[in-house]
């Protein structure tokens, strides 16, 4: 056989390199001496490794179909050379690599072709780690490599310490022990084990807890069964990413879920088929605050809300911002309670006043509207507007509420989006005007001043009260511009007559709070004046008393401008509240309106009326005028007349004229109340 081969045999045997000689069948017919040593040091399974053995089966057995087509295209010399990786099984059962390079080898005499291979082993951490260590090691990616028990045969300087280990610590060690925290990361272990027997890449990213930080590992497996893996540390951009997304689906000021995330939510429980109800809570007073106060305060109130309602979801149920003073509670299981119980232990949150930080405490209450999935709406987005339209049926009601929506909600909610509509469009010609109310000296008869009282005859929705506008217009921040297009129209009419009748008329207009508060609006008031040449003292500022209005020290700084300028400032509906009575004492009130809800209980019951002088003798006592409103039955003046109030608005004398009415009665009449007895 040799003879055939014609190959020395002295250079065979003594060659350093293991090297065997198969034919055109993969049988092996010759080995040296360095392959007989190999072949001992890595203990490969004799059988197939000596003289007569089938090479072939042995590559077959490693599924490697295409390197005998490849080995068997050298023999027939139709390529010159061959290289390939080849595992050989030791006897142990272990896969032992090689590197294997595959040279023609045939006698010219002969007819049968043979190949001679050579076999280097190549050891895991010698061929990828020796010839690239260098490469590793300057890699800004971390890197290591195991063997298929996971234990650690290499890693680079900056795995070391991006993982805080020490190398020769950890080499040799299986990673799971070194890094016992890295094995309950179950993703990260799942992914190794699918890299490793599945021979996949896996690539994932993970917090790693004793670290601090985001990583990101590759995993990619080997010949040898084992696994590379580069890692890289993530956390600063992982830190860019979460706050993005904490901008792009929380709210940064109550850290709650803004309104995507709040859509978010809604649509996937919508996608389970899930039944839930929506609250829509808003905070009413609050956008008063904000400009009775400042817009710390506000937030101040919305956080603490936030905090509230936060602790109320707990992990059952969702609640986000939905944007200003709205928030949004999803409740995503029913317990026991009904949906109203439900919206009562929202409203309980609101019971007690908010304490702030600088000692201040605020009541703030809450109206809340309810809407079911899928019952009310078919979309998330009307589920949302339905229950928002049930906030407003319960905003209607004083102090905190709720209400559950129904169908016929939507037709006054589709109201007052008209009215919001026809407020943001230009005023003059839309059916505004205003009319007068006779304010009389019960005494004389005679008038002593009118109230300017809006109105606004809607081109699709006919008269409106301003009851219903007036509120509209204060929530869609129209107000400054309508009371500014009241201001001109009064001031024209006023003006009018002044040069027509050569005398002018004691005019009070009503003003909300929230324009007092403003200095522009109170700049362009004093303006308008000059520009019209109303002398002040025949303008009134009517504000109003209510339970849940405190004045600004920006209110009152206003009001005083406003005092000192020359106009008087009259306190309306007097009564309903007490906040005033605390203001009364700060700067002198010219007029107080004793609100008609007094005035109405006249000789119904006696504590009323003993309520009713106790207050007319707390105004006198502090030296203003006073003004009973509302006045409709006779038997009211009689009373009102014996206990010291004179001065009468109501029914009984006149409803709110119109202009033209009021001239004519007034101006050009001189009309005088007959007084009775
Ligand atoms: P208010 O300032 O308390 O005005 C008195 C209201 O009582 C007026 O209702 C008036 O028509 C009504 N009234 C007068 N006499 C009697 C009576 O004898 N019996 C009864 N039951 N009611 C009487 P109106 O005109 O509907 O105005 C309602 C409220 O709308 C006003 O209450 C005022 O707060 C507000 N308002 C009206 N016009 C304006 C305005 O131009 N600007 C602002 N900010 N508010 C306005
Ligand atoms: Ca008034
Ligand atoms: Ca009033």
């Amino acid at each position: 056989m040799k003879q055939q081969i014609n190959i020395s045999t002295e250079w065979f045997n003594v060659a350093k390199d293991p090297l065997i000689i198969i034919d055109n069948k993969g049988k092996i017919v010759e080995v040296n001496q360095a392959w007989t040593d190999l072949c001992a040091e890595y203990d490969l399974v004799k059988d197939w490794c000596s003289i007569g053995a089938d090479y072939f089966k042995l590559i077959r057995q490693t599924g490697g179909q295409r390197e005998i087509q490849a080995i068997l295209n050298v023999i027939n010399k139709e390529i010159l050379t061959y290289e390939k990786k080849q595992t050989l099984p030791s006897t142990n059962g272990e896969l032992v690599p090689f590197s294997v390079n595959v040279i023609p080898l045939n006698s010219e005499s002969s007819v049968a072709n043979y190949a001679l291979l050579s076999h280097q082993p190549i050891p895991v951490h010698s061929i990828e780690a020796i010839t690239a260590e260098s490469v590793l090691e300057s890699m800004t990616e971390g890197f290591f490599l195991t063997d298929d028990q996971f234990n650690l045969i290499y890693l680079n300087d900056v795995a070391e310490r991006m993982l805080c280990c020490k190398r020769a610590e950890v080499i040799g060690r299986n990673v799971w022990d070194s890094f016992p925290d890295a094995k309950t990361i179950k993703p990260l272990y799942e992914a190794y084990e699918r890299a490793a027997i599945e021979k996949v890449e896996a690539e994932i990213e993970t917090f790693y807890e004793p670290l601090a930080s985001w990583f990101r590992l590759k995993a990619y497996p080997l010949a040898n069964n084992g696994l590379a893996i580069y890692i890289q540390d993530v956390g600063e951009r992982k830190k860019a990413e979460i706050t993005l997304t904490q901008y792009a689906y929380f709210d940064d000021l109550t850290g709650l879920p803004n309104r995507r995330s709040l859509i978010k939510e809604g649509a996937s429980l919508k996608g389970q088929d899930k039944f839930f109800s929506l609250y829509f809570i808003n905070l009413d007073n609050l956008k008063l605050i904000n400009t009775l106060h400042d817009y710390s305060t506000g937030n101040q109130i919305l956080k603490m809300a936030a905090d509230k309602l936060r602790e109320l979801a707990g992990a059952q149920h969702k609640v986000g911002r939905r944007d200003g003073d709205n928030f949004v509670f999803i409740r995503c299981f029913a317990d026991k309670s009904t949906p109203s119980q439900f919206a009562e232990k929202i409203l309980a949150l609101f019971d007690r006043p908010f304490d702030l930080d600088n000692f201040k405490s605020i009541k703030v209450s809450a109206s809340v509207g309810i809407a079911h999935f899928p019952e009310d709406a078919e979309t998330l987005e009307i589920l949302v507007a339905n229950a928002e339209t049930a906030m407003f049926e319960a905003k209607k009601v004083k102090g905190s509420s709720y209400a559950v929506f129904n169908a016929e909600m939507n037709n006054r909610r589709n109201r007052k989006l008209v009215i919001e509509e026809g407020l943001t469009k230009k005023l003059s010609d839309s059916g505004f005007y205003f009319t007068l109310q006779p304010q009389i000296d019960g005494m004389t008869g005679e008038l002593t001043g009118a109230e300017v009282l809006s109105r606004w005859n809607h081109p699709t929705l006919g008269e409106l009260s301003p009851l219903e506008f007036i509120e509209v217009a204060e929530q869609s921040g129209t107000i400054i511009a309508l009371t500014q297009h009241l201001l001109t129209e009064v001031f024209t009419k006023m003006k009018e007559w002044e040069s027509r009748y050569g005398r002018s008329i004691k005019t009070a207009i009503n003003m909300t709070p929230s324009l007092l508060c403003c200095s522009v609006f109170v700049d362009t008031f004093i303006q308008l004046m000059e520009q019209y040449g109303i002398q002040p003292e025949w303008i009134e500022i009517e504000i109003t008393e209510q339970a849940e209005i405190t004045y600004s020290d920006k209110t009152l700084a206003n009001l005083m401008r406003c005092k000192e300028y020359g106009i008087s400032i009259a306190i309306d509906d007097f009564g309903t509240g007490f906040s005033m009575i605390s203001y009364l004492t700060q700067f002198p009130v010219n007029k107080i309106k004793i609100d008609k809800c007094f005035i109405q209980k006249i000789g119904e019951d006696q504590k009323s009326e003993a309520l009713l002088q106790s207050l007319i003798h707390l105004v006198k006592s502090i030296g203003c005028e006073l003004l009973a409103e509302g006045v409709e039955r006779q038997e009211e003046v009689r009373f009102l007349k014996n206990n010291g109030c004179t001065i009468f608005q109501g029914y009984l004398f006149d409803k709110p004229l119109k202009a033209e009415d009021f001239e004519a009665k007034f101006l050009r009449g001189n009309y005088k109340y007959p007084i009775g007895e």
